[in-house]
This record gives C-alpha cells, sequence and structure tokens, in this order.
C-alpha cells in the first residue's frame, strides 16, 4: 500500500536499504536473499516489488530474523512464508517463526501433513495446488513439483512484468517438466548438492549416498549444467544452493559451470553459491 508516497509492507514502515525502485517504484521486480542454504537449514528472503515472503523456514527464528534485520526489515513486514516441503531442514525454525507472528503459510497438503507431523502448527494455510497458478500481489507464481523424497515437494516459479525468477532446493534429477519451468529466467536458484567422486569417497553410509544419488534424492553438480544449457536469453545471475558440506565444494560446483560461462547468456551472468553459515547478497531480477 502506498501512504504519503512512500510503501509500507503490513504497514510497518520499513528502513530503506534497498534500490528505491524495488520498494518504492511501480516497476515490478523480484529479487531474493539466502539467510542460508544446505542440509542443515534452508531459508530465504524473497522480494516482490515491495512485497516480502519468506522462502522455507529451515534456520533457526533467530538467523531469520538476523537475516531479516540485515535487510531492513522484520517479522512485521513479512506477507507470508512459501515452504517447498517438510523436510527439517527447510521447516525447523517455522513453529517458532509463527509462535512469534502468524502468517500465511503456503504449502501443498503433502508438505502441510508434514508440517502437523513436526507439531507446528498453522493458523493461516493456504493450499498451493500444482496444477494452480496463483498471484502474490502483482506477482504471478507457477509451483510445480519436482522429485524428491518428501510428500508433494514442489519448485517455484515467479513473473512479475515480465521480470523472473524460479528456484528448486532439493530434486533428485530435472525431468522435461521441471526443465520446464526453471529456464529462461532473469535469476535462477537450483540445487548444486554433491560431486560424485566426493560422494563415492566421504563418510556416509552408503544407505545415504544411494539415497542422495537416487532420482528422488539431491542434485550432483553435473544438474545445472544441463539446465543451463538449455537457456537461450540471458540470465541475470545464478545462485547455486544446497551445497553438501561432506560430499562437495564451492570449487568442485563453480568448476563444472565454468566452461559454460562465456557463452552469450551467461558472460553477464553474477554466479553466487550460497553457503550453509553466511547470508547471500541481494540477486535483483535487474541490476
Ligand atoms: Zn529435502
Ligand atoms: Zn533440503
Amino acid at each position: 500500500m502506498k501512504t504519503g508516497g512512500k510503501t509500507f509492507s503490513r504497514g510497518v514502515p520499513l528502513q530503506q536499504k534497498f534500490p528505491d525502485d524495488m520498494l518504492f517504484g511501480d516497476t515490478p521486480r523480484i529479487g531474493i536473499t539466502f539467510f542460508g542454504s544446505g542440509s542443515r537449514g534452508n531459508a530465504a528472503l524473497l522480494h516482490l516489488s515491495g512485497s516480502f515472503y519468506l522462502v522455507d523456514a529451515g534456520l533457526s527464528c533467530r538467523k531469520i530474523e538476523t537475516g531479516l534485520e540485515r535487510c531492513g526489515i522484520s517479522l512485521d513486514n513479512l506477507d507470508g512464508i512459501l515452504v517447498t516441503h517438510g523436510h527439517g531442514d527447510h521447516i525447523q525454525g517455522l513453529g517458532m517463526v509463527l509462535k512469534k507472528k502468524s502468517l500465511p503459510v503456503f504449502a501443498t497438503s503433502g508438505t502441510f501433513s508434514e508440517i502437523s507431523d513436526a507439531g507446528i502448527i498453522v493458523k493461516n494455510p493456504v493450499l498451493i495446488d500444482c496444477k494452480r497458478e496463483f498471484e502474490l500481489g502483482k506477482t504471478r507464481v507457477w509451483p510445480f513439483p519436482v522429485p524428491h523424497d518428501a510428500r508433494d515437494p514442489i519448485g517455484l516459479r515467479f513473473e512479475s512484468g515480465g521480470h523472473t525468477l524460479s528456484l528448486a532446493t532439493d530434486l533428485g534429477h530435472i525431468s522435461p517438466r521441471v526443465l520446464d519451468y526453471l529456464i529462461d529466467t532473469d535469476i535462477l536458484c537450483l540445487e548444486s548438492n554433491y560431486d560424485e567422486e566426493m560422494l563415492s569417497n566421504c563418510r556416509y553410509p552408503s544407505w545415504l549416498k544411494s539415497r542422495i544419488r537416487g532420482p528422488f534424492g539431491h542434485l550432483s553438480n553435473n544438474g545445472i549444467r544441463g539446465v543451463l544449457s538449455r537457456f537461450k536469453r540471458k540470465l541475470v545471475s545464478l545462485v547455486m544452493v544446497h551445497i553438501s558440506e561432506e560430499a562437495n565444494t564451492p570449487a568442485l560446483s563453480m568448476e563444472k559451470v565454468s566452461p559454460l560461462l562465456s557463452n552469450n547468456e551467461f558472460c553477464t551472468t553474477r554466479v553466487h553459491i550460497a553457503k550453509q553459515d553466511a547470508a547471500s547478497p541481494t540477486f535483483l531480477s535487474r541490476e
């Protein structure tokens, strides 16, 4: 809403830490800031032209609040929480966040059942149906099913005035349908979980290695290459997420995409590897 020329989110004044036209202008923009990403917890702040949503709440409430504070906002400025799936590393801070601030939670019915099994009470659930796109303000959202061993896990694609972002944090492989939702966006946030050789040699038990590399587990460093090779337009930002601390290194993840970065689509792309214990910069649909 607009009051006296200034935009407020949920009626709470914002400290101005983003570019003017991100928060206060009429130009739609999309942005994302990761507060932490990996098997110990995931949460990101989605900026949708002055509205703010969390994507997953798998970090502690304290860490989420610190991340929000760094972005110049608080829980009071959030408009809702989108949950991709119900694994602990995506929901473990959700209960505490909701105790402090009762926000709408957007998730599939399978994810809501996992949230409920974890003993988390959601007073304001908003059901996501993967067959239906929906709107968050002026932003159109396409949820899409991803192959991962949770109940109804999803990836998300956002579009607002020609600005686009796609995100898939946990998935065992890239199906043709998933590929369609991921490609040709301004910002691509995609899992780059493990290096094949490091996974084979790491200390994980063999059942866990099989789960990770299975079709409903996690995406290796090779997965991202296949997605990038299908891009037909310039990618503004690539954020590689959910990097394994046991079976991968940032250097190995980067090694896989480097040969593609001289291609026309990626010669100006900002490439970032999200860390488990540190917040990322904010990535905007137009830099
Ligand atoms: Zn998962
Ligand atoms: Zn995860």
